[in-house]
């Protein structure tokens, strides 16, 4: 089934011959993104630290906004004011927006006596904003309409998202009552050029994600996402679930991993079928003072850098090794505090997460997906972290 949505259209133009990678365009009201890609996330409106143009900068063309926060503060009746989040923010390419219930869950959510979140209620759920207190209540089609007014160009449906840890009975139950909210969100107006797209939930329990990947498949999205991983579940059963069900998902529609981009998960991913990924974690990372390149992990503030005059990566085009900044100097600045190393690591991060996934168009369109995957993940193995994950490519 094809993106319905006014100004959608998703293309795959070959799939490799090995893997389930595939290479696609997902056109949208604010330009065409190749696909697979990776979402630089844009919390409050801000990926932290960057100008949007300097986002664009690093390749980007499209960012995730989290309807959360903008709903919060400034509220979406004051983006709307403004002309909406790609006039509000000056960021001309495509924009996604989660539904807010992720972090109306986590961050606001009522806690039980066993300080256990409340599951919601078949109508939505209460909250209290983490701002002040304040009572709101989200509902599948408040989702609908709080992202419509912000505007962006994919919206997501409200989800149940059960601890990753949870019982099969718990994540059956989430599971149905994502199908039941999908349907109200399907059925709730939204703006024309707003695509919306459904999620699979189901944790690791692999028959019941391609049995909702079924089940929603068969409902108008205009793209489908896998929610619910990299909640706490072990890594290793997270990979071999998404192995297995990623590729089910109906290949006429773009399929978004949410919230799992380790450039390790990037590259197994894209080998499992996935088009488009989201995670903070280039960003927080480099505000963390960690770089990560195709050599792997940098630590800035490792005294082993004091002395070295070389960049980041000397094979990196980003504004920060481009320009050939020393290791030397930023960590000398990562030391006195200052903000400009932040946003120098933050530039090469989202540059480096960019290039990675351009290598793998690039490799999906040579035919050989796999050994472009095994190569770079190989390289990466020889940074200053012990946390190179055996993704299974
Ligand atoms: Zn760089």
């Amino acid at each position: 089934m094809k993106p319905r949505a006014e100004g959608f259209a998703f293309h795959v133009l070959c799939n490799d011959p090995r893997t389930h990678a595939r290479r696609s365009v997902l056109r949208t009201p604010h330009g065409d993104v190749d696909l697979p890609t990776f979402m630089p996330v844009g919390t409050q409106g801000s990926v932290k630290g960057l100008s949007m143009d300097e986002v664009a900068s690093t390749g980007a063309k499209i960012v995730l906004g989290n309807t959360y926060h903008l709903w919060l503060r400034p509220g979406e009746d004051a983006v709307a004011r403004h002309g909406g989040l790609h006039r509000f923010t000056k960021w001309p390419h495509a924009m996604l927006t989660d539904s807010g219930g992720f972090q109306a869950f986590s961050l606001g959510g009522h806690r039980d006596g066993r300080d256990k979140l409340v599951t919601p209620n078949e109508d939505g759920f209460r909250f209290k904003s983490h701002l002040d207190g304040a009572e709101k209540f989200l509902s599948p089609e408040i989702a609908v309409e709080v992202q419509g007014k912000i505007g962006a160009d994919i919206q997501m449906q409200l989800d149940v998202c059960p601890p990753g840890d949870s019982p099969r009975e718990v994540v059956e139950a989430a599971v149905k009552q994502t199908s039941r909210w999908a349907k109200r969100a399907l059925s709730t107006p939204r703006p024309p050029k707003q695509a919306l797209f459904g999620i699979v939930q189901g944790a690791c329990f692999a028959d019941l994600r391609k049995a909702h990947a079924d089940e929603l498949g068969a409902m108008p999205f205009d793209g489908l996402a896998l929610g619910g991983f990299s909640v706490g579940e072990p890594k290793e059963k997270m990979f071999a679930t998404i192995e297995e069900v990623a590729h089910t998902l109906d290949p006429e529609r773009p399929r978004y991993l949410m919230g799992v981009g380790t450039p390790e998960d990037l590259l197994a991913c894209v080998g499992f079928g996935v088009d488009m990924f989201d995670c903070v974690l280039p960003t927080r990372n480099a505000r963390n003072g960690q770089a990560l390149t195709r050599n792997g992990k940098v630590i800035i503030k490792n005294s082993k850098h004091a002395r070295d005059d070389s960049p980041l990566d000397p094979e990196c085009a980003c504004a920060c090794c481009a320009r050939g900044y020393s290791r030397a100097y930023l960590r000398h600045l990562y030391i006195a505090g200052e903000m400009l190393v932040l946003r120098l690591l933050t530039l090469h991060n989202l540059h480096f997460f960019g290039e990675l996934m351009a290598g793998a168009r690039a490799a999906i369109e040579a035919g050989d997906y796999a050994s472009y995957a095994k190569a770079a993940l190989s390289r990466m193995r020889g940074g200053e972290s012990d946390t190179v994950g055996t993704a299974l490519v």
